[in-house]
């Protein structure tokens, strides 16, 4: 009997999932990835279209997925779980028998004034408005996190024409340990980056006079689609789809979720950040147990970790700090040269990883998860929600 499994984003989660099961060779099973973007965007390389390091940051989805997978290029706009059908933006509807719900996310509330960097359109947006500042003008980084320091020290080297400052709230970079936070001002130093920490710019009023800056790019933290919430789904706070520690759906044993766009309830998984790193991982964990529902057997719970948190800062500079699998940094973090080409490494075999799966159905494999801490979550079962 045909079974249609359908993949809702065309991210890392979605495109390794839809290769894990395309790849799977089941002649009874269609697969059908449903994206809006014409080519995979590489989303961990905006910062460097956006300062144009890289002149295209998107990749042929052809180079990318199996052969069998069916993409329709379109939006879902909403999913009714009891008929089994996505309705799309174009006006059709896909109906499916598993669905994998792997939308990914974008920025936060960008207020007026300032420009996103976090998905390809925001990037080209903020790429042109760079390009056109004229020598001596002022850009200001506001964000803490990772992405904010990666943009404005790729920006600072791209443009060294420009000033540039990163504006944090509060201490940047606070999930790395204390030496490897000191590396990263270093580097920002060297960099020409002003750094103007405990500057909070409020998203409310005018962020270029706040900033005292002629461009502000936003770089906050992600937020999610909200597809889960207005199609009914379990969500939490954030719209993000509730799943189980399997990745179903809560009550919806059809639906998957995987990257982003999910989050698995409870304390248990609480060190799973919105992340490349645990996107694939999760995009395949769930192509994985669909896989095993077809064969009748029951799905596992979602088992990964961390290695490392990667940074590059620009071409030349970079650090790396080390993690145990639950992302807790350890004393160990490389800066420099190296650690630029570890990251660069990384950016690489993110791509080669899912080629790898394209052609053989459970090739990629990843780090492992922490040791569970309720008896419940390490045998798979659903925590309560509070
Ligand atoms: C500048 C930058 C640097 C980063 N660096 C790193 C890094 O070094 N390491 C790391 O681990 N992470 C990094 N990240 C985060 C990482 O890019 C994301 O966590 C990752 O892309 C999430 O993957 P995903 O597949 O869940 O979603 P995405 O990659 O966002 O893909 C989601 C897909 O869903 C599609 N979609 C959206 N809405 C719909 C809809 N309604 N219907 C159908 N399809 C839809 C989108 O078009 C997209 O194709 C970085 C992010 C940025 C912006």
């Amino acid at each position: 009997m045909e079974t249609t499994a359908v993949v809702l984003g065309g991210g890392y989660a979605g495109v390794m999932a839809a290769n894990r099961l395309a790849a799977s060779k089941r002649p009874e099973l269609n697969v059908v990835l449903i994206s809006p973007e014409e080519r995979f965007v590489e989303r961990i390389r905006l910062h460097e279209y956006t300062a144009g390091t890289r002149k295209d940051p998107t990749v042929a989805f052809e180079s990318l997925l199996h052969p069998g997978v069916f993409r329709l290029t379109d939006a879902a706009v909403g999913i009714d779980a009891a008929a089994r059908t996505v309705q799309l933006a174009g006006g059709s509807t896909a109906d499916y028998d598993h669905l994998v719900y792997a939308v990914g996310s974008g920025q936060t509330k960008v207020p007026d004034g300032a420009l996103a960097i976090s998905t390809r359109a925001g990037a080209e947006q903020a790429r042109g408005a760079l390009a056109a500042l004229a020598p001596g003008s002022r850009v200001a980084v506001v964000g803490g996190g990772l992405t904010a320091i990666e943009t404005a020290a790729e920006t600072a080297y791209r443009h060294p024409g420009l000033r540039v400052s990163l504006h944090a709230a509060d201490v940047p970079a606070p999930r790395v340990s204390a030496g490897a936070r000191r590396g990263l001002a270093r580097s920002l130093r060297r960099a020409g980056v002003e750094q103007r920490t405990g500057t909070p710019v409020s998203p409310s009023g005018n962020p270029r006079a706040a900033a005292d800056a002629d461009l502000v790019l936003w770089c906050t933290g992600f937020s999610v689609p909200d597809l889960a919430r207005v199609s009914g789904l379990p969500t939490d706070h954030a719209g993000r789809l509730l799943v189980e520690p399997n990745l179903q759906g809560r009550g919806q044993p059809r639906i998957y979720g995987a990257g982003d766009a999910a989050v698995i309830a409870g304390p248990d998984y609480a060190y799973l950040r919105m992340s490349c790193a645990s996107a694939m991982p999760m995009g395949a964990e769930a192509a994985a147990n669909i896989l095993r529902g077809l064969d009748g057997l029951p799905p596992v719970r979602h088992n990964s970790g961390f290695g490392g948190q990667c940074v590059s800062l620009g071409r030349s500079d970079g650090m790396v700090q080390f993690v145990r699998a639950d992302d807790t940094p350890v004393r160990f973090h490389l800066h420099g040269r190296l650690a630029a080409a570890q990251k660069e490494i990384i950016c690489r075999m993110t791509l080669r990883w899912i080629r790898g799966e394209a052609k053989r159905s459970g090739a990629y494999t990843w780090p492992k998860g922490p040791r569970m801490r309720t008896a419940a979550a390490a045998q798979g079962e659903a925590p309560a929600l509070s």
